[in-house]
């Protein structure tokens, strides 16, 4: 689930004891995700995934993160087409060719795991297959640009760039987070900055990084029912989250699938 931009409050680093436990709740939330991924058929509705993300959250020992979180009224995010982020799970019925972004949030052991992706359903669009492949590239880009000694500008910087070299934009509104204990923690990540500028990273930091990229214009607006964010111009928009933890070596990345299965299907690797 992605953060607003909040008031600027200390940034805490974690011990590698922390960071261990925050690898288990991230390993939690990505399996949690890899599982909803594997049932989002044609046909499931987006109520069903939530039903079935509460089997999965008690299965694994966890407690959901997302459930009342100011509000929020199911477990998980589902979000499909031109919805950004913060999709409520009801009666709508998953499409063939339709984009769906899933967000999951779990606590475990007294620790946050928070993760998204994006992915298609049959077969997509040219356009929203190429919007999935640059979403995830940001994402990506953003992960290796987290390391010791940089600045969270160059994290930004990261995402917005490879989202606009191919001509697709970051939504302003929302971006990343610390997490550890809670799931919003300073720093807020946005998906817009400048290199060079900004808190520098230091070790034992841990972000959950997210990317919203539109296909269109940046620009969003809210469903009436408080949560939704869509595309004002009504296009595709994609989601990708990982949480990070930045090591003397380097990222490491603790929303890994625990046991990544390959998959036949274009759109779901
Ligand atoms: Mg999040």
């Amino acid at each position: 689930m992605g953060s607003g931009s909040k008031v600027a409050s200390a940034v805490e680093l974690k011990t590698v004891e922390e960071i261990n436990r925050l690898r288990l709740a991230g390993q939690q939330a990505a399996e949690l995700l890899q599982r909803l991924k594997k049932a989002c058929v044609p046909g499931i509705t987006a109520q069903a995934l939530d039903e079935l993300a509460a089997r999965i959250i008690r299965e694994l020992g966890a407690t959901p993160a997302f459930l009342g979180y100011r509000g929020f009224p199911a477990h998980i995010c589902v979000s499909v087409n031109e919805e950004v982020v913060h999709g409520i799970p009801g009666p709508r019925v998953i499409r063939a060719g339709d984009l769906v972004s899933l967000d999951v949030g779990v606590f475990y052991q007294g620790f946050c795991g928070d993760t998204a992706t994006s992915f298609g359903v049959g077969t997509m669009s040219a356009t929203a297959e190429r919007l999935l492949t640059v979403a995830e590239e940001a994402l990506e880009r953003a992960i290796q640009a987290a390391r010791v000694g940089a600045r969270l500008g160059d994290v930004s910087y990261a995402m917005q760039s490879t989202a606009e070299v191919a001509g697709f934009h970051v939504i302003r509104e929302y971006g990343g987070h610390g997490i550890g204990r809670a799931m919003h923690e300073e720093p807020h990540v946005p998906c817009v900055g400048q290199p060079g500028t900004g808190l520098r990273l230091q070790e034992g930091m841990v972000l959950a990084l997210e990317v919203m990229v539109n296909v269109g214009t940046p620009h969003i607006r809210h469903l009436s029912d408080g949560w939704t964010v869509v595309t004002v111009d009504g296009s595709l928009s994609a989601h990708f989250e990982h949480m990070v933890a930045l090591t003397a070596s380097g990222p490491e990345v603790l929303t890994r699938s625990p046991s990544p299965s390959p998959s036949p299907l274009r759109g779901e690797g």
